[in-house]
């Protein structure tokens, strides 16, 4: 499995080369080029990604708007994703049920529940290729199962829009935000995941000086026997 950090941008005014285009992931596969979600950014851009197909993990304008126009693939999303988008000219429209795995060109997509909006549910995905296995959450505040989720995972990739901030709201009953980076490696930790990469990179990170950021993440990470990197656009993992 390769994979490629298309973007690694949050929902943030803030830009810079190394974090221009909003959080994207290309997971390639055998010939298989699957795009995980396509924010405003990446409108009329992402053609020259030449994706097989795109999978959205929720509705939020940084994850789905580049679709305003339709898609050049199949594109596949949770039913509350698509109730979202369903003014949207998508011809190939495909459903992921909630922990159902489901094969994209190839590739292994588990979808499961985490808690992050109201309005736009959100998806973390769990994705198979080959022995290779990942746990890909760019937002959140929690996984509903993230002991099944993160079960036997290789590496985590997860949300970069707070470091150590905790960025939680409640609405009613529901939380709506961002855990900090700081909690998702404990999580790691927990479930025995040796290594995580940080993406949707918010304005700690963006405007901070990041390799002081980076350097503290590096210990908080050590201390949990996790290893840990921030993602930057065009960013390539092999696994
Ligand atoms: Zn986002
Ligand atoms: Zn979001």
């Amino acid at each position: 499995m390769n994979l490629t950090f298309l973007g690694t941008r949050g929902e943030i005014k803030a830009r810079t080369r190394r974090h221009r285009m909003h959080t994207s992931l290309l997971v390639s596969h055998r010939g298989a080029r699957v795009m995980i979600d396509c924010g405003l950014d990446w409108l009329g851009k992402f053609k020259r990604v030449s994706p097989s197909a795109i999978v959205l993990t929720h509705a939020h304008p940084d994850h789905a708007w580049g679709l305003r126009n339709g898609a050049p693939c199949p594109v596949y999303a949770p039913q509350q994703t698509w109730q979202s988008l369903q003014h949207y000219p998508i011809e190939d429209r495909r459903l992921i049920k909630d922990r159902t795995p489901t094969k994209v060109c190839g590739i292994t997509f588990e979808a499961f529940p985490v808690e992050h909006s109201i309005l736009s549910p959100a998806v973390g995905y769990r994705v198979r290729a080959g022995r290779a296995r990942i746990f890909y959450a760019p937002d959140l505040i929690f996984i509903h199962e993230r002991k099944a989720a993160l079960d036997g995972v290789q590496l985590y990739i997860g949300d970069g829009a707070t470091v150590m901030r905790s960025f939680v709201r409640r609405r009613g009953k529901a939380l709506i935000g961002h855990s900090p980076v700081r909690t998702q490696l404990t999580w790691c930790q927990k479930e025995g995941v040796p290594r995580a990469i940080i993406t949707h990179c918010g304005s700690e990170i963006v405007n901070g000086d990041e390799r002081q950021i980076a350097a503290k993440l590096r210990g908080i990470a050590t201390e949990r026997g996790v290893e840990v990197r921030i993602a930057y656009d065009g960013m390539k993992v092999k696994l």
